[in-house]
Order: structure tokens, then sequence, then C-alpha cells
């Protein structure tokens, strides 16, 4: 049975579609401005074949949408979810927009995937999958135009693949100034040291320096995460690193709970083993899952998918914290009502830009052929995501606005001058 709550599909477009226009009525946005950004810019669907274990030939559908790039070259994640769809990588598409210009990147916003359950196919087809994808998206990417990462279901070994695949397809005089053509490469391939971690680390960036503003550690602070793949272990690293307790963790599978604390590194080692599912860690109990969203805590991190907290759940959330790890998780209705009850959500394009900044420092490193050490590129995260956290956080002391609207109105402001200073070609 799957207790994450699949995304609704139409609706994660109608929640950032609907953010946007609050934004854009707020700041009286330029109306043509405004068209341009209401639209996606390129929608791309791709059905390929490839060749199963078993001889037989399936045909994929795979899909790369390109909302913008204002800023620069598009930038985003590739997920393999059943729920990957045009409308779905159209609403997470924009939220890369906002996010890396919110992150002050020169990046645009694009996001895609295929539509499969990963878990149905052995390694060999799921690379089989993965290059006869990247094949068919041809120069709809590359390394100054469309720069693709991991996402839901995607890793490194996804990048590698990626990558391999791209450089292939050049002549071999050029095949190093692709390898910036995806980020999220493993370490030995182009990949920087500390991407992994670099998303799940940003979570706990801003969580930390949300309680330093008010005069708090996170010893002691309890806290629930829901998803424990990449993002949902690495932030629940360094929490309990600084004295955070985790309580519970939901994933597809199951819902796990143990008021003492959940040790993070057995936890993360026996899910490893079991393709990622939490269920039977003998650390924890099992619970019902519906009812983990109302465990008392402190701090709920949602880092699966999208549309999980939603005017069915949201009154019942204890936490005094939601800090989105995924894109989306909190739907426009639920994020209404946990906002009246006090709490504050760091958003998506905020909380979880880890990782799109450290896909930036690894583009950097490619282009300019250096090789950074773990300190030196955390460093770097720390200093920029630092910097960001407070300026959304001086517009939400200056404007009394909750933090989503203050992200947003930075985010978009940051376009419009850009398309003001140089004009509407022809
Ligand atoms: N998939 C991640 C996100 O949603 C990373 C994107 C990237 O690094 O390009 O932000």
């Amino acid at each position: 049975m799957t207790t994450i709550k699949e995304a609704t599909k139409k609706s994660m477009l109608d929640n950032v579609m609907q953010q946007f226009n609050k934004t854009a009525d707020s700041i009286k946005l330029n109306p043509n401005i405004r068209k341009i950004l209401s639209i996606t810019n390129n929608e791309i669907i791709l059905n390929f074949p490839v060749k199963m274990d078993n001889g037989e030939v399936q045909i994929f559908t795979g899909y790369r949408v390109q909302h913008n790039n204002a800023l620069g070259p598009y930038k985003g994640g590739l997920r393999y979810h059943p729920t990957v769809d045009v409308d779905d990588a159209k609403a997470l598409a924009m939220w890369m927009t906002w996010k890396t210009s919110l992150a002050g990147l020169p990046y645009g916003g694009a996001k895609g995937g295929i539509q499969i359950d990963p878990t149905a196919y052995s390694i060999g087809e799921l690379e089989r999958i993965t290059r006869r994808f990247t094949y068919a998206l041809g120069e709809n990417i590359g390394p100054e135009h469309d720069i693709p990462a991991p996402d839901v279901n995607t890793n490194e070994q996804t990048m590698a693949w990626m990558a391999d695949t791209f450089m292939s397809t050049k002549p071999s005089s050029e095949r190093s100034r692709n390898q910036h053509v995806v980020t999220g490469k493993p370490v030995g391939s182009g990949g920087l040291e500390g991407r992994n971690r670099s998303t799940g680390y940003g979570v706990y960036l801003t969580i930390k320096l949300l309680y330093k503003s008010r005069g708090e550690s996170l010893k002691g602070k309890k806290f629930i995460v829901q998803g424990f793949g990449n993002v949902g272990y690495w932030a629940s690293h360094f929490l309990t690193q600084d004295g955070a307790i985790l309580i519970a963790v939901q994933d597809a599978h199951a819902t796990i709970v143990n008021q003492k604390g959940i040790a993070v590194a057995a936890l993360f080692d026996y899910s490893k083993k079991r393709k990622g599912s939490v269920q039977g860690f003998s650390g924890a109990e099992e619970m019902d899952p519906k009812l983990f969203f109302g465990l008392a805590c402190d701090i709920l991190i949602p880092a699966a998918l999208g549309n999980q907290i939603t005017a069915e759940n949201a009154y019942s959330v204890k936490a005094d914290v939601i800090a989105e790890g995924a894109n989306g998780p909190v739907d426009t209705d639920g994020e209404k009502i946990a906002l009246e009850n006090g709490i504050t959500i760091i958003p998506d394009i905020l909380c979880n830009s880890g990782g799109v900044i450290g896909s930036y420092f690894e583009w950097l490193q490619n282009r300019n052929g250096e090789l950074w050490s773990l300190e030196e590129v955390m460093q770097k995260i720390d200093k920029k995501l630092t910097e960001v956290f407070y300026k959304v956080e001086g517009l939400v002391e200056e404007g009394e606005i909750d933090w989503r609207t203050a992200a947003y109105i930075l985010a978009i402001t940051r376009i419009e001058t850009a398309y003001i200073q140089r004009g509407i070609f022809p």
C-alpha cells in the first residue's frame, strides 16, 4: 500500500500558477512579462523504444519542459515516477525558474522525466532506458542550453549514463567540453564533492538559520520526515548532528515512529538494502500512516512528492515549522490553514535550493577544469544559501509577509528586471 499520497497533477500546476498570480498582483508585475512567465517556452514529449532483458521492446514516454531562460540556460532535474507527465513537468519547471532566480544563479528553469516505476526494471534496463532517453533528447539538452540533474528516483548513476551518452555522440575532440551537460554526476566522473548532500544540507541550514533568528538552537527539537531518499536522509543527518531528534519517518511503504529517537545512519543502511524502504526497521515501531502529519513535533520535513499537505490534513499539523524538502509538498489550501495556525513554512524554492546551488558549483568546476575539496564546496554552498536566506528573511520582516510570498517577490522581480533591461526581441 502506498502511504505517500501521489500528487494530483493538475493541482501542482494550479498551485504554482496561483502562487505566481498572487505575486504578480502584489508587485504589479509588468503585464507583458506576466504573459511570458505564465507559459512554458518548450514542452518536449518523446516516445522511444528500449529492448528489455527478455528481448521484447517496450515504448517509453519521456518529458522535458523548459519554462524560461531569461537568466541563463535551463536547469532542473529529471524524475522517474509513474506520475510524471507534461502538467507535472510544467509545474516543476516553473518552480525551478523561481528557485534559480531566487538563488541568484545564471539559470532558467526546466524539469522532466520518464513515466515509469523504476523498481520494476533491472539495472541493465534502467541504463538502456536512460541512454535512449538522452539520445532522444538530442540537442534539446546541452551544457550551455539545458542542464538536467537528479530528482525523484534518479541519482548520480543516472547522470553518469546521461553524460556518457551525450558525450559519446560528439566528436572526440569535443567530448570533454560537454561534461557539464548534466550535474549530480559521480565524483569520479566530473561530479562535485558534496553535491549529493547539498539539498539535504540546505534543508538543514535554512531550519538552523530560522531558529537562530528566534534565538534558539536545534538541540532537543523533535522532527519528522516524509521521504527517506537523498534529501530526507541528509537533512536528518545534519539535524541530528546538531542535537535534534528524528522521531518519525514515512515513506512509500511504511510509517515508523520512536519517540526516543531514530538512528539516522542505521535507518539509511537498512533502507538501502531494501530498495529504499524503511518498513520493518527494528529501531522504531510501525504506525498508522494517516496519523503521521498530526504527530507532535517541532519540525515537519516533507521530502517526497508534491501535494502532501492539503486542506484535508493541514489542520492536524502540530509542528511549528514546515521545511519543504520536496517541490510543492504543501498546496495553496494547505498553506492557508497552516499559516492561520501560526506555522512557518520555509518554501521549497528556498528550503531545497542547496541542491541546485551545488549543481551550479559542479557546472562551474567542469567549465573551468577545476577540482574542489568537500570542505571548499560546503563553504561555498553555505555562504550562498545563507545570503539568500537573510534576503528572504529581511523581506518577511519588512513586508510582514510569509516566507513563500517574500521568496516569490525576490525571484520574480529579478526576472522582471532582466526583461526590462534587455527588452523583447525583435
Ligand atoms: N532536482 C533538484 C531540484 O528540484 C535539483 C535541480 C538541479 O540541480 O538542477 O531542485
